[in-house]
C-alpha cells in the first residue's frame, strides 16, 4: 500500500509559536490560557504535564500571575480587563488573526457595517467582533436575512474558513441584496489555504484518506469535507491506536492529511502504524 502525505499538513507557525511561548519554562511555571491553546488533545495533555492551567474563558478563577491569550486572539478588552486584574498578559494571538483585527478596525473606520463570515460560537470569532458594538456574523447561508436593511458592508472571514465557502456566500449575498455595497477582504489564512487546496490534490489520487486532528478542531472537520465533497472515504483519527486495519483492505494508495493544530510527531506516529498495517497486508 502506498502512503502519501499531503504537501502541506500539520501545525502552523501560529500554532507552533504560541505552544513554544506557553512551555517556555519562565513563562509556563505561574501560567493559565485563557480558552483552549489548540484544538489537539496530544498538545493539551502536554501543557498540563508542564503544571500550565487552562480556562475556559475569563470569567473562571485565575489563579496565576502569568496568563496567555490564544493563537485565536481575545478582543483588546479582555486583555486590558486581565492585566486591570493584575496578571502579566502574553498575547500569544497569531499575526494573521491580527491582521483581521486591523482589517475589521479599518472597515468600521471607513464607514463599512463589519461583516464575518465564520462560526458564531469559535473563540477566534468571538475575539474578532468582541469590541464591536454593531456586527454580523454569517455563519451559513440561512443567516443572510441578517443583512436586511443594510448598504454597505465590509465583509471579512475567519482564518481557517473554507474560502470556497466564503466566496459562495459572498455570491449569495451579492444575488439577494443586488444594491448593497460590499467590500471584500479575504482573510482566511495561507496555511489554512495551503492545507486545503494540498487535500483537494490529494485525494484526486488516494482511495482512502486518513484526516489527523481533535475531534474538536474546526478546520480538521474541513479538510473532513473537502474530502468528503470528492467522495474519497475519509476517516477522522486524534491518534494512531484508532486506525483500524480492516479501513485498508484491497486498497493501493492512502493519504494523510492534518489541521494546522496537529503536531507533527502525532502525524509521525500515524505515517509509521500505516506502514506497519501495509506490511501485514
Ligand atoms: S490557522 Fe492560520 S491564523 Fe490560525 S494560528 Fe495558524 S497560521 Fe495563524
Amino acid at each position: 500500500m502506498r502512503i502519501t502525505r499531503a504537501r502541506a499538513l500539520g501545525t502552523c507557525f501560529g500554532v507552533r509559536d504560541a505552544i513554544d511561548a506557553a512551555l517556555s519554562p519562565e513563562i509556563s511555571i505561574d501560567l493559565t490560557i485563557v480558552g483552549q491553546l489548540v484544538h489537539n488533545p496530544q498538545t493539551v495533555q502536554r501543557l498540563h504535564d508542564a503544571g500550565v492551567k487552562m480556562v475556559n474563558s475569563s470569567d473562571d478563577e485565575i489563579t496565576t500571575r502569568n496568563v496567555m491569550i490564544t493563537a485565536h486572539g481575545a478582543p483588546a478588552s479582555l486583555k486590558k480587563q486581565l492585566s486591570d486584574q493584575g496578571h502579566i498578559v502574553y498575547d500569544a494571538t497569531c499575526p494573521l488573526v491580527l491582521r483581521v483585527h486591523q482589517a475589521v478596525r479599518r472597515l468600521v473606520t471607513e464607514g463599512w457595517h463589519p461583516v464575518v463570515i465564520g462560526q458564531r460560537e469559535h473563540v477566534e470569532v468571538k475575539g474578532i467582533v468582541g469590541d464591536l458594538v454593531d456586527f454580523t456574523v454569517i455563519s451559513d447561508l440561512d443567516d443572510l436575512h441578517l443583512l436586511e436593511g443594510r448598504e454597505r458592508i465590509g465583509v471579512v472571514c475567519q482564518t481557517t474558513y473554507r474560502i470556497r465557502q466564503a466566496k459562495e456566500i459572498l455570491l449569495q449575498i451579492g444575488q439577494r441584496f443586488p444594491d448593497l455595497d460590499i467590500e471584500f477582504i479575504d482573510t482566511v489564512c495561507k496555511p489554512t489555504k495551503d492545507r486545503q487546496n494540498a487535500v483537494d490534490e490529494l485525494s484526486e489520487q488516494v482511495d482512502v484518506m486518513i484526516v489527523v486532528g481533535g475531534t474538536n478542531s474546526s478546520n480538521t472537520h474541513k479538510l473532513l469535507n473537502v474530502c468528503r465533497e470528492k467522495e474519497v472515504p475519509a476517516y477522522h483519527v486524534e491518534n494512531d491506536e484508532q486506525l483500524e486495519p480492516g479501513w485498508f483492505v484491497g486498497v493501493e494508495h492512502v493519504g494523510i492529511t492534518a489541521g494546522t493544530s496537529t503536531p507533527h510527531d502525532v502525524i509521525d506516529q500515524i505515517h509509521a502504524k500505516l506502514v506497519e498495517i501495509s506490511r501485514q497486508q
